[in-house]
């Protein structure tokens, strides 16, 4: 097709590598199918994607930078409130002056739409300026996605914001939730923190950010409709939101190159390690790109470890240490020597596709869900933030791929847990049933699929908008 004539979509990434990563993954997708791209990161994302060396799938978009406003020092997603604020305040101008310099240039298609994140959804105004249809693309779990829409409801039944401190130990956090049809297991502790208390700036961005998927044209999200059946059903009762995932098999099945772009140095030698051990046998231990936890928690995932008898692969990465560098015990350190790597980052996807790994220590981060899924590798969850507590809940009692832990760690429930996941009858049950749901998301993404049927409809119908 002759440059001028490719639809042309902008695509707007939220600045963090689980976020960078669908939005990727469905540029490459889009590509594929004729569209010229135009990816816009921050500076600061942008910086990190070229220094750590993952330029390979880059070749074929046009990347645009805009700032975030944020000193060069600032931690961003460490704090988060206040990267979100800056981006909602400073963002839409940013956006326009892409859309105008695209505008000026003659070699560039047209803009035909926007593909925005979520949470970033004062992209709207401007595709709705411009007159091309504006795309929400969400990338947690549909579950997750449908809890911070449903935010409003649950205040106003009167779940949120907490009263007072004593429910965090009155057995509250257990109480189940029954309001949101669709989310037969909700309980207040799979509800995102942030949502016990109103005044939090990321509640208040979160509930104004998911509201605002009702003006878009449609609303994608990366999952299938056989995996979140019931969720899809409601959502779909008040949004035009199709599933469009797993983008990871969308892309692979497609025989498209991998897209995935790290923000930080990938350490492959641990590739070599799992190669000498045993297969099924290492617990690939990784908390994502988010996650901080205290020395104590650290402390007592390392003799939870130890306890096991397993050999592992832990992703430490240098800011997993809530304000300190991560110390783990000379103690532990010789014991586990030979049956243990330790890396600051990791290939996951590799690492989890390699058949010595037979278990995922995770934060459920749905990119790392997902991928775990794609890989036939059974979970045992704790969940940080945002959605992920709802991911655990799906994981260990809709799904039963995964052992869901307590929010506060203790050596002896990881020792336990590990032994639960890779040796013995209930580990090979959970393996059984993530390696047919792995199967049926490759239907899914397959052409015929439900998510390859769901894409072609959207393209469509974006081609009748735009004609
Ligand atoms: N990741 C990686 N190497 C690591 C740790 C994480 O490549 O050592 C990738 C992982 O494959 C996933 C993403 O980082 O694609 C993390 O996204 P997720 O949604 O799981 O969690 P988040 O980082 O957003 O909390």
């Amino acid at each position: 097709m002759a440059k001028q004539n490719r639809p042309h979509a902008l695509m707007l990434p939220y600045p963090a590598q689980g976020h960078v990563t669908p939005m990727m993954q469905l540029s490459t997708i889009l590509s594929a199918r004729g569209y010229y791209i135009t990816f816009v990161n921050t500076e600061y994302i942008h910086d990190r994607m070229l220094r750590s060396g993952s330029t390979k799938s880059m070749a074929d978009f046009r990347f645009e930078t805009i700032p975030d406003d944020l000193p060069p020092e600032h931690g961003r997603i460490q704090q988060i409130d206040e990267l979100c604020k800056s981006l909602a305040d400073n963002c839409p101008a940013h956006l326009e002056k892409v859309v105008d310099k695209l505008k000026g240039k003659s070699d560039v298609p047209p803009l035909t739409s926007i593909v925005y994140d979520g949470c970033m959804s004062w992209a709207q105004k401007t595709a709705i300026k411009l007159g091309v249809p504006g795309i929400s693309f969400w990338t947690p779990s549909a579950c997750g996605f449908y809890i911070y829409l449903s935010a409003p409801l649950l205040m106003e039944k009167g779940y949120i914001p907490l009263k007072d401190n004593s429910c965090v130990t009155n057995g509250y956090m257990e109480e189940v939730i029954s309001c949101i049809p669709g989310i037969p297991v909700l309980r207040m502790k799979d509800v995102p923190s942030f949502f016990y208390d109103a005044t939090n700036y990321m509640f208040q961005f979160l509930v104004t950010q998911s509201q605002a998927a009702m003006s878009a044209d449609f609303v994608l999200l990366n999952t299938f409709d056989e995996l979140e059946g019931p969720v899809m059903e409601a959502l779909r009762e008040r949004l035009p939101v199709y599933g469009i995932g797993p983008l990871l098999e969308a892309e692979q099945k497609n025989g498209l190159p991998n897209s995935f772009v790290s923000l930080w140095t990938e350490e492959k030698s641990c590739m070599e390690w799992l190669d000498d051990r045993e297969p099924g046998s290492v617990v690939y231990v990784c908390f994502g790109s988010i996650t901080v936890m205290s020395d104590q928690e650290l402390v007592e995932f390392a003799w939870g470890l130890e306890g096991s008898k397993q050999p592992f692969l832990w992703v430490i990465r240098p800011d997993l240490i809530r304000g300190a560098s991560a110390k783990l015990p000379t103690q532990f350190v010789e014991k586990v020597k030979g049956r243990s790597f330790f890396a600051s980052w990791a290939p996951q996807m590799e690492v989890l596709s390699h058949p010595s790994v037979g278990g995922f220590l995770t934060h459920s981060g749905w990119n790392s869900t997902l991928e775990s899924m794609g890989a036939g590798v059974p979970m045992i969850c704790w969940p940080f933030f945002a959605e992920q507590q709802i991911n655990r809940t799906y994981v260990s009692q809709i799904w039963k791929i995964g052992i869901a832990m307590n929010d506060v760690v203790e050596r002896r429930e990881v020792e336990e847990m590990v032994k639960r996941l890779m040796i013995g009858k209930e580990g090979e049950e959970m393996k059984k049933r993530i390696c047919e749901l792995r199967d049926a998301s490759i239907r899914a993404a397959n052409k015929g699929g439900s998510s390859y049927n769901n894409l072609e409809k959207i393209l469509m119908e974006m081609e009748g908008k735009n004609r």
